[in-house]
């Protein structure tokens, strides 16, 4: 069963509302909750041409469990247009990044454990949901306010908070397909087959995906500590699909299979209900995936191919001087890295000033 409504997340300086369309797909009893989102930066668009190609799987196949999709999940972000181009990565008013507002405090995580360390599991998820939400509820009636962009945070993390699993999709600037995998659920991101996969520690830094997984496995991570062991009870995963201004429906329906894939073992549907050719998939830690920033300004020429291993020593950016155009020095600088990797994404204008980030790379890879 399909249904479709609105959520208000904000409002324009005209008093129109800022809306987002929350379609529910209300499944078989015995399946987990799941939310998907979005285009929460305004240019990353590929997502929501996944969330159609995955709700056509629902469609086709009914899953089990409640399953939320949520695109076009910020409607300032995708109407900040500058000339031809989609900015919406920034509020345009306080330049904060839209995906780094949303809502955790881990300050009453040792004391909850201590009340709560002979409940059974079950009665300690509910109650740790249920403080999560007053939370989220008490950020968003604060008498002082919340800016614009925790106001639409909070409550796109009102619906996200019900969930067991949480799956937001955006798109690097020029970029391979990526995905952010929490060190805990490891084993099962190779489901999503996608290419390259940044490993995450438990830290919150204010996005959506450390959102929902940094306060359940804060929880597990403190009942450790007490001698209890406490299953992380919600999955997270920051799927990053592809560039940013790009829809490709084709690649679409490949990564909304990769999707129903890894939902078949978390229960959604029969194991092996969805297929999708394999990729070589690479992995590496946070702390390797690293960013090379421009030693001088000028016109660059981008020369290792997205997702192609690079070996150390290689030259992957060509930069232009093309001010010294009719002299006698060397008309361009080629920059190579200090060891073997793999680009994941580069900036998107071949225009640039000096430090400007250019790539970032997969270092010390390993096997997802
Ligand atoms: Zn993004």
């Amino acid at each position: 069963m399909i249904s479709t409504s609105h959520l208000e997340v904000g409002q324009q300086p005209s008093g129109e509302p800022a809306r987002v369309p929350v379609i529910t797909v209300e499944g078989q009893p015995g399946g987990p909750r799941v939310y998907l989102q979005a285009n929460v930066h305004g240019a990353e668009i590929q997502g929501n041409a996944v969330l159609e190609r995955f709700l056509a799987l629902c469609r086709a196949r009914p899953p089990k469990g409640h399953i939320t999709l949520v695109p076009l999940a910020n409607p300032i972000g995708i109407n900040q247009k500058s000339g031809e181009f989609t900015l919406g990565r920034f509020d345009p008013i306080s330049g904060e990044n839209w995906n780094r507002q949303y809502h955790f405090n881990n300050r009453d995580i040792e004391a909850f454990c201590h009340t709560h360390l002979h409940l059974s599991d079950t009665e300690v998820t509910d109650a740790f949901r249920q403080q999560l939400t007053a939370q989220l509820a008490a950020r968003l009636d604060s008498p002082w306010g919340v800016k614009t962009g925790q106001h639409m945070a909070l409550r796109l993390q009102q619906m996200a908070v019900e969930a067991d699993i949480v799956l937001d999709l955006h798109t690097g600037p020029i970029s391979a397909r990526h995905l952010y995998v929490p060190e805990y659920a490891r084993a099962r991101a190779h489901r999503f087959n996608i290419p390259l996969n940044i490993v995450m520690p438990s830290d919150f830094g204010g996005a959506m995906d450390e959102a929902a997984f940094s306060p359940w496995w804060q929880l597990s991570q403190q009942f450790a500590e007490l001698g209890r062991t406490f299953p992380v009870q919600v999955d997270a995963f920051t799927l990053e699909l592809g560039s940013q201004e790009k829809l490709d429906i084709a690649q679409a329906e490949r990564d909304a299979a990769g999707i129903a894939r890894y939902l078949e073992v978390m229960g959604c549907w029969p194991e092996g209900t969805h297929n999708v050719a394999p990729e070589t998939q690479y992995a590496c830690a946070l702390e390797h995936y690293r960013a090379l920033y421009s030693p001088c300004a000028g016109q660059i020429e981008y020369l290792a191919p997205l997702g192609q291993p690079v070996p150390a020593g290689a030259p992957v950016v060509r930069i232009w001087h093309y001010d010294r155009l009719g002299q006698d020095t060397p008309l361009f600088t080629e920059v190579s890295l200090p060891c073997d990797a793999v680009p994941v994404l580069h900036f998107a204008s071949a225009n640039a000033q000096q430090g400007t980030e250019l790539y970032k790379f997969l270092t010390h890879t390993e096997a997802l």
